[in-house]
């Protein structure tokens, strides 16, 4: 089922989450044991994120390097159609632009529609640590909306491989009906010069056929309210979703801000600060996230996202309190 349909007929705020593929190596059942915990809450939907190819180099005998692609977090798809099988509930694989072709991205929605799959999340992905800015596929997309354009475009039957669908098809009738949901930054994407400018491409996404909107996790609620002000402002009229992530180490006070382009509230950071030991962050973190879910549930969100990075435990005892 769709996500907008989940919501629609929804008669309180959903929770939903999202995993990491395991590591290269590992099995279903690292997927399993973080979501068997969740799964007492009913979530509509769970997002399973998707990690491209990066290069690394690797040391030969005679001391020259060589440069190998690895995937170190493959299987995106097949894990989604897992947790359909055994769970019954909707997953939803996240699809980058990074690295892929337009084809390879055709073929891949020939699979997740085989699978049963609904809804899609869609993203560019981030340029790769080499790079100084982010470098489209050859035959790929620049950015997210021009994604959710081939998506949409599929919708209605427009393929990018004509060739072979107008010599096998007589009378040929659109199979494919994704929902598409789209990434927002309430404290603007860490590229973009300004919020205004963010929102205006945003709102490209949605004017191409996005349903729906998950936010950048924040941990100041007014970034959101704000956000969600300034798109309904500009014509955006799609659900939009919060993303929530507890702080867990008091690394991620300097990790978060640099990697999402973020900012932490000094409240919080005094409380982390203070905190004695890491089960003490942890506790504040906690803390931290289920007076935020209150607030946000408290003004009628559809659905609230948590950010697992794997770890159940904290997202479990957030949850337990507020569904
Ligand atoms: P876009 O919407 O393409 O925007 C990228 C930047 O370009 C923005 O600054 C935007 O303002 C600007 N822009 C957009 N269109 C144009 C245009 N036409 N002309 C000029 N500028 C433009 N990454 C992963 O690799 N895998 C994941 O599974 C994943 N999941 C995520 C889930 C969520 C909820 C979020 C918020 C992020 C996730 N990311 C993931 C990270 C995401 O890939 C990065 O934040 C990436 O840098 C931007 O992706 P986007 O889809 O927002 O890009």
């Amino acid at each position: 089922m769709k996500v907008t349909e989940h919501i629609a007929k929804a008669k309180k705020s959903l929770f939903s989450f999202e995993i990491l593929p395991p590591l290269r190596g590992h099995n279903i059942g690292n997927i399993f044991s973080t979501l068997d915990p969740l799964m007492e809450f009913n979530p509509p939907f769970i997002d399973v994120t998707y990690h491209r190819e990066e290069s690394i180099f690797i040391e030969r005998e005679n001391g020259l390097l060589q440069k190998k692609k690895i995937s170190r977090r493959p299987g995106t798809i097949g894990i989604c159609s897992a947790i359909m099988n055994k769970y019954g509930v909707d997953a939803i694989p996240h699809m980058i632009c990074g690295g892929i072709s337009r084809q390879m991205i055709e073929n891949s929605l020939f699979d997740i529609n085989f699978l049963g799959i609904d809804n899609l999340f869609v993203l560019r992905g981030d340029s790769l640590k080499k790079e100084s800015s982010f470098y489209a596929n050859r035959n790929g997309h620049k950015y997210a909306v021009e994604l959710v354009k081939q998506i949409k475009n599929l919708n209605t039957g427009k393929y990018i491989d004509k060739y072979f669908i107008e010599n096998n098809h007589d009378n040929y009738s659109p199979m494919f009906n994704f929902c598409i949901g789209v990434a927002g930054y309430p404290e603007k994407h860490l590229e973009s010069p300004n919020i205004d400018s963010d929102l205006y491409f945003l709102k490209k996404k949605i004017d191409e056929g996005a349903d729906y909107i998950v936010t950048q996790m924040f941990f100041d609620n007014k970034k959101f309210f704000s956000f969600v002000d300034r798109c309904r402002t500009k014509g955006i009229s799609v659900p939009i979703i919060p993303g929530i992530k507890p702080i867990s180490s008091k690394k991620q006070l300097n990790s978060l801000p640099s990697n999402f382009y973020l900012s932490i509230p000094n409240e919080l950071v005094k409380e982390v600060i203070k905190a004695k030991n890491k089960d003490s962050v942890y506790n504040v973190g906690i803390e931290w996230s289920i007076n935020q879910s209150k607030e946000l549930k408290n003004s009628g969100v559809e659905v609230i996202h948590y950010y697992t990075m794997d770890k159940p435990d904290n997202i479990y005892k957030i949850v337990k309190s507020i569904y």
